[in-house]
């Protein structure tokens, strides 16, 4: 049986092969660097069944950011948080 995905106009997930349920991924903003190695921090848009459209905060290796870059990731959560308002109805 296949199922019949029906998308946001801006999902950007690839479907393909995906058994229900179905999620869908939206916009990211930039990846933002932490000061040392490898850490990161990301924002982005994704979908939660029980609450519709979300912000989506992912990070690694326990980022320490200078104020810049915490100013950027949280500028990054406010301009994400008025995307969902934006687009909760699509
Ligand atoms: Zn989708």
């Amino acid at each position: 049986m296949s199922v019949i995905v029906t998308c946001p106009n801006w999902c950007t997930t690839n479907h393909l092969g995906d058994d229900e349920p179905i999620e869908h991924d939206g916009p990211s903003w930039p990846t933002v660097e932490g000061v040392s190695g490898k850490s990161w921090a990301n924002v982005g848009i994704c979908t939660d069944r029980a609450h519709g459209v979300v912000v989506w905060l992912d990070a690694d290796y326990g980022p320490n950011l200078t104020p810049r870059q915490a100013r950027e990731v949280g500028l990054h959560l406010l301009e994400a948080a008025a995307w969902v308002e934006d687009h909760s109805e699509d």
